[in-house]
């Protein structure tokens, strides 16, 4: 069973993806942190994120960098989401991504694109958001919670800055399926948006959990 999570920066697709596997008994890709791991790399090697050999040379990124803390920082995911508008890049990434999502048994799949593009034949998609005041008030909570001192305007203007740019690039845009569940969470806790997560998977593919 392949399942396809798609949704907006701070929108809790990761956290979804996270309780879905847990509960199907499934591996997960969270596979924002390939394009992290590729916008970092561009900036250890001095590159420029926005030029596309710098982003492209980054994609041969040693696997150890998947676990480095800083892929984490807000930082990385704004150089994340400039390094993801090349096609090239897109491109690189995306065997791995289809390898991980048909490998035997199947797989969680989470990210912008993963119901479109890198599994459209995916047995159950979801698009998971939030409004744009509730994902920033989130993750400035957040932030607060890790001793980062920022405004909750800058977070919010990084937020809609995110949103532009990834429904805004021509490949592979942020886009809900035709065929995904759209679960907006605005007024959701987290264990309610995870019980409906769990229900549409169940409805879509029949009890196996
Ligand atoms: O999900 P996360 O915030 O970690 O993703 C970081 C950035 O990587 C996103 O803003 C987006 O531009 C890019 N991304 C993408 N396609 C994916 C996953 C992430 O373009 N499947």
């Amino acid at each position: 069973m392949i399942i396809a999570i798609d949704g907006p920066t701070a929108s809790g697709k990761g956290t979804i993806a996270r309780a879905l596997a847990a509960h199907f008994g499934l591996p997960v890709l969270d596979t924002g942190l390939l394009y992290r791991a590729v916008g970092y790399q561009t900036q250890l090697n001095h590159g420029d994120p926005d030029r596309v050999t710098d982003a492209l040379a980054a994609c041969d990124f040693p696997d150890s960098l998947l676990d480095d803390p800083a892929l984490r920082f807000e930082s990385t995911g704004s150089l994340a989401s400039r390094v993801s508008v090349h096609p090239q890049v897109r491109a690189a990434l995306f065997q791995r991504q289809v390898d991980f999502a048909n490998q035997p048994g199947g797989a969680v799949l989470d990210g912008r694109d993963i119901g479109t593009v890198i599994a459209p034949h995916a047995d159950a998609k979801l698009f998971v958001t939030a409004s744009a005041e509730e994902r920033a008030r989130r993750r400035h909570a957040e932030m607060l919670g890790r001793g980062v001192e920022i405004g909750f305007d800058a977070v919010l203007a990084d937020v809609l800055a995110r949103d532009a740019r990834d429904t805004g690039r021509a490949d592979a845009p942020l886009l809900r399926a035709p065929d995904a569940m759209l679960l907006d969470n605005s007024d959701l806790d987290r264990d309610a948006a995870i019980a409906a997560a769990i229900a549409f998977v169940e409805g879509k593919v029949g009890r196996r959990g």
